[in-house]
């Protein structure tokens, strides 16, 4: 088992790797992520398993063929800029090598099995985080979604034409979904809870509620060796202390904000800015506790901004309510997961995940592998081979449960 998954980790790892950084940028729709998705399709063919597209650009690859109260089980092949090898890809890895293991095993599902890859997952390139799971479960609007754009311009709908499929058919897939029994994904912690204990994997009780929010501060360009400091409206101030403003939020919530996306123009050492462009990431245990960081940040950049001279607009861009993972199906899988040692441990996530998507259609579940250091999003992430190895097997075990699997009749 441990082979088949190390085989398929080595066919993924070069794809879309920054020969300097050494981090991955899997944008969605992009060369890279052509190249990542044509790897699936053809892993997952070579083990029998039929791959379909569906309406939204997703890639669901089904053992048997697709067909009602199936056990769906994936994750995503896209990154953040420079994101680790594991946030994604091993929920996927983990998937093919799973289907492998219960071929080992001699079983077959009574139940149809899928393994899954969800586009833009992380909203790097579009800004809508889940975009592929939101399309499916309609919890965004096809008009949305196809005007969404990058850096570049480039719409949603444009993009996703010119990798060949036809963005007038996206939205919600209630066919489709409608054969979805339950899903798991599989994924690396990002963080340090399982690193504390003697558990390489856990399951996931909740996702926090979390979005991002999108503050444009507009002044006025001008010369930065001739314009005396009070005739300035320069928006690099407010959003100077809009971040700090974050930090003190979260802080006072226990909470989590960050600002790790900033786009000033013109972007010149001897210019004042005309603008800067910020993006605001905020998650919290609790929907009051969001609602408060977000009200505090936003009153300190107005009232910041109109020191200044400068406007400001915010924009709310994608907003995820919490999420509370099947209690019946979790406590069931903690007990599969953890084998002999005992039920795995339980824990929240102030990540996302299209599984919290899903959730809100179809029983899901989440299984996390153990991260020594807790680093994600980052070239640093790292899952020691043996844990990888016991996600698998766990996975396996969760799946060939659920999915009802019995002794293959002998052909
Ligand atoms: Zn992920």
């Amino acid at each position: 088992m441990s082979e088949v998954f190390d085989r398929l980790w080595e066919g993924l790892a070069p794809l879309g790797r920054h020969r300097t950084t050494g981090g991955y940028r899997r944008f969605s729709w992009g060369p890279a992520d052509t190249e990542v998705r044509a790897w699936f399709t053809e892993a997952a063919r070579a083990r029998g398993l039929d791959v379909r597209t569906d309406r939204n650009g997703n890639l669901w690859a089904w053992w048997g063929g697709p067909g009602a109260e199936a056990v769906v089980t994936g994750s995503h092949l896209d990154s953040v800029p420079d994101g680790g090898a594991y946030d994604g890809p091993l929920g996927v890895v983990s998937a093919l090598a799973a289907v492998e293991e219960l071929r080992r095993r001699g079983l077959r599902p009574r139940r149809p099995l899928a393994v899954t890859v969800f586009v833009e997952e992380e909203g790097a390139r579009f800004g809508v985080p889940c975009l592929g799971t939101r399309l499916l479960t309609g919890a965004i609007t096809p008009e949305r979604a196809a005007g969404l754009t990058d850096a570049e311009g480039t719409t949603w709908a444009a993009a996703m034409a010119g990798a060949g499929l036809d963005p007038e058919r996206i939205g919600a897939d209630p066919d489709l979904l409608g054969l979805v029994g339950v899903f798991v994904e599989l994924h690396v912690e990002q963080g340090r809870a399982l690193a504390r204990t003697e558990s390489p994997v856990g399951v996931a009780s909740a996702v926090w509620p979390h979005g991002r929010w999108r503050l444009d501060f507009t002044g006025q360009a001008d010369h930065a060796g001739t314009t005396r400091l009070a005739d300035r409206n320069d928006p690099v101030l407010p959003f100077a202390e809009t971040v700090l403003a974050a930090r003190a939020a979260a802080h006072a919530n226990d909470a989590l904000a960050t600002i790790g996306k900033v786009q000033v123009a013109p972007n010149g050492t001897n210019a004042i800015p005309s603008r800067v462009r910020a993006w605001l990431d905020a998650r919290a245990p609790s929907e009051a506790a969001l609602r408060a960081v977000v009200a505090h940040v936003d009153a300190a950049a107005r009232r910041s901004a109109a020191d200044h001279g400068v406007m400001l607009a915010t924009y709310l861009e994608s907003n995820s309510p919490v999420v509370h993972f099947d209690r019946a199906l979790r406590d069931r899988i903690a007990v599969l997961a953890g084998g002999e040692a005992g039920p795995a441990p339980v824990l929240p996530t102030g990540a996302g995940h299209d599984a919290a998507v899903l959730a809100s259609a179809v029983p899901t579940a989440m299984l996390f592998v153990r991260n020594p250091t807790g680093l994600s999003h980052a070239p640093d992430e790292y899952v020691e081979p043996a844990d990888r190895h016991a996600g698998v097997a766990a996975l396996a075990d969760v799946l060939a449960e659920l999915a009802e699997a019995a002794p293959a009749e002998p052909a």
